[in-house]
């Protein structure tokens, strides 16, 4: 991926602040292992059991905010300036969400956001987390390898929740599950919500180029290895993974196919409007 001549947004950076003071109750900690469950396919379950072990929201911690120096943290503020370059064009009325990069653990509007969750957005503060050590994980489990554009697809994954809060999208699935019948039409919803971030992942892909001056840009191969993460985190691959039967209604995520599909569409059509994932439903 073409990157390191882009422009470099501002991301706030919480690396190095030890995971920040432990405070408060357990409000938000659900929410967080539910909303927060994020890309990467760690069992809610077992983030809520981490979660809990650290309580709820705390005082808000502060990093410096800027451009790090470091490659890691210089491409993190590449992507979130691409990504908003974009999205200004595309989404009427857009407004950027926090970008924090952290380790170990902090402080969120949802809770205590801790590694073990993957990267993840909290809607009540409008904010995009991301441990970064999440990225060395992902070459070990994942294959995914050097692989630029794999992490920059799951920044803009996570930006596309941001979108999907701007739109309203986000509380009508929060709505319709509480209306739902059982936990299998409530992860219905959560599916559509996941494809849809993938295929926003795959427009934001599509445009960046022409929003940058061809300064971030992909490269061959790079889609292919998106769409090979994307397959690498479908659920029925990670439940297989987990040594478990495939089981479609525990499905949150949508499955390989269904992912590698809608980061597809997204990126051949480069328009949100073609993302309708829940008519697909
Ligand atoms: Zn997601």
């Amino acid at each position: 991926m073409r990157w390191q001549g882009g422009r470099r947004g501002n991301i706030e950076d919480r690396r190095g602040m030890g995971g920040g003071a432990i405070a408060g109750g357990g409000i938000g900690v659900t929410v967080l292992a539910l909303i927060g469950y994020f890309v990467f396919g760690i069992d809610p379950t077992t983030t809520q059991q981490v979660a809990s072990q650290f309580g709820g929201a705390g005082s808000r911690e502060t990093g410096q905010v800027g451009t790090p120096e470091d490659q890691a943290g210089q491409f993190v503020a590449v992507i979130r300036a691409s990504t908003d370059d974009v999205w200004q064009t595309r989404l009427e009325g857009y407004k950027s969400p926090n970008m924090v990069v952290y380790e170990q653990g902090t402080q969120t509007g949802c809770g205590y956001g801790q590694s073990a969750m993957g990267p993840f957005y909290c809607p009540a503060d409008q904010t995009v987390y991301l441990d970064l050590s999440f990225w060395q994980q992902m070459e070990t489990d994942l294959g995914a390898s050097g692989a630029d554009f794999a992490r920059a697809y799951v920044i803009a994954h996570e930006v596309g929740h941001h979108i999907q809060t701007l739109t309203g999208a986000s509380q009508q699935v929060r709505e319709a599950q509480q209306r739902a019948s059982g936990e299998a039409e409530a992860n219905r919803y959560s599916v559509a919500l996941e494809l849809q971030a993938d295929c926003y992942a795959g427009v934001w892909a599509k445009n960046a180029s022409a929003a940058s001056n061809g300064q971030v840009a992909l490269e061959p191969g790079d889609l292919e290895e998106g769409l090979r993460t994307a397959s690498a985190i479908g659920d029925d691959t990670l439940q297989r993974r987990g040594g478990g039967r495939v089981v479609p209604e525990g499905f949150t995520h949508g499955t390989s196919a269904q992912r590698m599909e809608w980061l597809q569409r997204g990126y051949q059509t480069g328009d949100p409007a073609s993302c309708d994932t829940f008519s697909a439903l």
